[in-house]
Parts: structure tokens; C-alpha cells; sequence
């Protein structure tokens, strides 16, 4: 039976991941983000449900106990983990399915399904991700660095990825993730089990 894709995405802070994603489920259909279970606090404007399902700790330990995560890993000292049943369910529904989640999450994805799509995304230059992880200036020197450092521990991994999109012009790199997602659905794999009728009808 047909199956929809899973599309790994990670990136480091700063690098845009978030918008460029949103923009992608928005610009196309059958495409839906997973909604990750979190431990870190709430931040102003973040609603439960809809950028993560804010979860305890005691209950995100037993959620992972209980082996209710297709991949789970701890980020900046909170628990992210994305749902196995939210994500199968799609998947059965021919739905594609992005997964914004870490390097440690992506490892663990690649093991369970080896035909998951992974997509890493860099910022322009280091003075760009600098000017975007130092915001509005009202941060210390100390944060910032320390989000640098943060950032450049995750961009270490980008080469255990399938492809890289730099995020330099946003309309560029959307049309980069949109020629990735739509350039998978056109496999001759997936034509062939998602169009066998047409097949069969012009070769019989
Ligand atoms: P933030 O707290 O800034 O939203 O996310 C921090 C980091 O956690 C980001 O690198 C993000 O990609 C990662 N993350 C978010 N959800 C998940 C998840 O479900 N699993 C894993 N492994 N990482 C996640």
C-alpha cells in the first residue's frame, strides 16, 4: 500500500527553519508538520497543540517508557519528541509528513526508515546567523555566544544529511524545499504504486 513520505528537517537556530517550513505546508498539499511533544517552558505566543504539545517531564519519561515515540532526544537540556502514532497515521493516509526535530532525532529516524528524506538547512554567512541569533540587541554577549556555539555544534552534523538548502533568499530556498518534496512525489517508485490503473491501462 502507498505510503506518504517523511521529510526530516533540521537546522540551527537562526537559519529560518520554522517560516520556511510553514511557507512549504502553506505553498502545497498533502504535506502536514508533525507537532513534536516538548518539556521546555512555553514561550510568549506559542499555543499548546499547535507549536509543540507541552508536556511534564514525569509524563514525557513515561510517554518514551511506554515506547510511544518514534524518535525522542534531549535538546538544550528539554525533552522533543515526535508522536509514533500522529505520525503513522498520516503516513498510512498518503499524507507527507515533515519532521523539524535535531541531528540526534534525524539519526534516529534514518535507522527506523531508511526512506525518510533528510534536509538540513544553513544560514547565508556566519555574520547573518550572528545578526539573526543576537535579535533585537537586548540579549548579553554571554547568550549570544552561547547560541552560537549551540548553532555550530548543529551544524556539524550536516553532512549525515541528503541535501542542504541555504537559506540566503527565502523565496530561493522555498523553492529549493518545494522542488525536493515535489521532485520525491514524482519518483518512478512511487508513481508506480500510487498510479498502477493508469499504468496498467496504457500498457495493456
Ligand atoms: P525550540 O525549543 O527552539 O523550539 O527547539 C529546539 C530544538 O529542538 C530545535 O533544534 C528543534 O529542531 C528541536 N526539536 C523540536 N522538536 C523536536 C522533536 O520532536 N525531536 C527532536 N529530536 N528535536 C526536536
Amino acid at each position: 500500500m502507498s505510503q506518504g513520505t517523511l521529510f526530516v528537517v533540521s537546522a540551527p537556530s537562526g537559519a529560518g527553519k520554522t517560516s520556511l517550513v510553514r511557507e512549504l505546508v502553506d505553498s502545497l498539499s498533502g504535506i502536514q508538520v508533525s507537532v513534536s511533544h516538548t518539556t521546555r517552558e512555553r514561550r510568549e505566543g506559542e499555543v499548546d497543540g499547535v507549536n509543540y504539545h507541552f508536556t511534564e517531564t514525569a509524563e514525557f519519561e513515561a510517554m518514551a517508557e511506554r515506547g510511544e515515540f518514534f524518535e525522542y532526544a534531549r535538546v538544550f537540556g528539554n525533552y522533543y519528541g515526535t508522536s509514533q502514532r500522529a505520525v503513522q497515521k498520516r503516513l498510512d493516509a498518503c499524507q507527507d509528513v515533515i519532521l523539524e526535530i535535531d541531528w540526534q532525532g534525524a539519526r534516529q529516524v534514518r535507522e527506523k526508515m531508511p526512506g525518510a528524506v533528510s534536509i538540513f538547512i544553513l544560514p547565508p554567512s556566519r555574520e547573518e546567523l550572528e545578526r539573526r541569533l543576537a535579535g533585537r540587541g537586548t540579549d548579553v554577549h554571554a547568550v549570544i555566544e552561547r547560541r552560537m556555539q549551540d548553532a555550530i555544534s548543529e551544524m556539524s552534523h550536516h553532512d549525515e544529511y541528503d541535501y542542504i538548502v541555504i537559506n540566503d533568499d527565502f523565496t530561493t530556498a522555498l523553492e529549493e524545499l518545494r522542488a525536493l518534496v515535489i521532485s520525491r512525489r514524482l519518483t518512478t517508485a512511487l508513481i508506480r504504486e500510487r498510479h498502477t490503473p493508469l499504468l496498467e491501462a496504457l500498457l495493456s
